[in-house]
């Protein structure tokens, strides 16, 4: 029988989740909430109301509509319980508990929790006193120039400091101007890591990794990895600079130990776990965790899986993951181009109509929307990140000059996006090998 899915958000990341849901023979019905003007009506996913923050009215919501599954896409539902919450009412939700979330949701906790087993990591402290933290960064033997709220940011809670001054100055303006509210009550302070970054997630079911391919984000508005950070500006799969050897030692020595740690203290964790690394001289540090899929990393991972998303998402709730682990296609990378709004991530307008949608489809291109609704029969632009465009190839190059393609194909006024999405990966494969993925 045939199921019906929710799917929890509205971003790209979310339209990627409906996407590839609405690809198994399982689902019948993929719904997202709140979703966008992608997921509105598009094949078997369509848009739904329902509170997502209410869990009681949300439970009610899926027994009535016999929804078999919830995917939920964001962080703050997941630390506020959602998952909890559903299981309690009988309704099977894929993500980890509020307990297990606090690995992305508190910051001290999972800097306190990477030391209890020696999980490689920055070296750091943390204060709630801001005298205290800026004593600390004064009189540290490590260049303590890194700054983050400890709760959730929405992914700005982190401030890289140029000196010792500027670090003091980004505690100041967390602790006591609050910046970003209650999630800054307490700082942690940590070394400065130099490296390559990538994100490495896998899927765990408690006790089995599965991972995923590597992936790179690009955090900063401009090309050149110049201008102030955002939510994303686009991403690639694989990345070419995490060998395998390295993705096997990032598996045993903080994928695994993390899934271990967490269910020997009695928070298994269940989900996806979603590793921001530093590949530093000495080795894969870990700079953050995420507990659920990044977004616009999700963007390229789905194209990239070849099992059943559904199929997948159900192994790993049921413990199955060791015999029946997801398959992804070896041969081909996939890019992702974010286009965002003309001034995010500062204020920017809304309600811009976006033309060209169709013409990028027609390439061959998957357009996954993020801030956008539909406003009389037409699309128009309603958040900072307002869409991503993906494309497949078996050559990187070749897969980017196909998402700028696509991008060239849209339009909308003010529109802001990178040229350069996947650059390092460009210059790394031309300095040590041909541009193939087939070798
Ligand atoms: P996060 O939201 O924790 O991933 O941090 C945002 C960005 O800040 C990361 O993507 C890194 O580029 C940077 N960052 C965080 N921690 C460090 C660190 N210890 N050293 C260098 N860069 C960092």
């Amino acid at each position: 029988m045939a199921e019906r899915v929710l799917v929890i958000g509205g971003g790209g990341r979310e339209h990627a989740l409906a996407w590839k849901l609405a690809q198994s023979p399982h689902v019948q019905q993929v719904l997202v909430a709140p979703g966008n003007a992608g997921t509105a009506n598009c094949g078997k996913i369509s848009n739904s109301e329902v509170s997502v923050t209410n869990h009681s009215i949300l439970a009610q919501y899926c027994k009535d509509h016999n929804v078999a599954l919830v995917v939920v896409g964001p962080e703050v539902p997941l630390a506020a319980g959602i998952v909890d919450d559903l299981t309690a009412a009988g309704v099977l939700c894929f993500g980890p508990t509020a307990r297990a979330a606090q690995l992305e949701a508190s910051k001290s906790f999972s800097k306190s929790f990477m030391d209890r087993h020696s999980i490689p990591t920055a070296r750091w402290s943390s204060f709630t006193d801001s005298q205290e933290a800026c004593n600390f960064i004064q009189g540290a033997e490590f260049p303590a120039l890194v700054v983050k709220a400890s709760g959730l940011a929405a992914g700005k809670g982190v401030i890289v400091a140029g000196n010792k001054d500027e670090a003091c100055q980004a505690v100041r303006d967390i602790m006591k101007d609050k910046a970003f509210g209650s999630a800054g009550e307490t700082v942690v302070v940590e070394e400065l890591l130099e490296g390559e970054e990538v994100s490495c997630l896998c899927f765990s079911d408690g006790f089995t990794v599965a991972p995923m391919p590597p992936a790179q984000d690009h955090k900063r508005l401009l090309d050149g990895d110049q201008g102030p950070n955002t939510g994303g500006m686009g991403a690639y799969c694989p990345a070419p600079q995490v060998s395998e050897e390295m993705l096997q030692l990032i598996k045993t020595m903080v994928l695994q130990k993390t899934i271990d740690g967490m269910r020997e203290e009695g928070a298994p964790y269940i989900g996806v776990l979603y590793a921001g690394l530093m590949i530093t001289k000495l080795g894969p540090k870990v700079l953050e965790f995420n507990c659920r899929f990044g977004d616009p990393e999700c963007q390229v991972l789905m194209p990239l899986l070849k099992s059943d998303l559904y199929e997948v998402l159900q192994n790993t709730l049921q413990g199955k993951l060791a015999s029946r682990p997801p398959v992804w296609q070896e041969k081909s990378a996939a890019v992702t181009v974010v286009m965002a709004s003309g001034g995010y991530p500062g204020d920017y307008k809304k309600g811009v109509e976006i033309t060209g949608l169709s013409h990028a489809q027609e390439l061959g291109l998957q357009v996954f929307h993020a801030g956008t609704t539909l406003k009389e029969g037409k699309v128009v632009t309603s958040g900072g990140r307002v869409l991503t465009v993906t494309a497949v190839h078996s050559h990187l190059n070749s897969a980017l000059q196909l998402a700028n393609q696509g991008v060239g194909a849209i339009a909308f006024s003010g529109a802001v996006y990178r040229r350069d999405i996947g650059h390092r990966a460009i210059s790394f494969l031309t300095c040590s090998r041909a541009l193939t993925y087939k070798d």
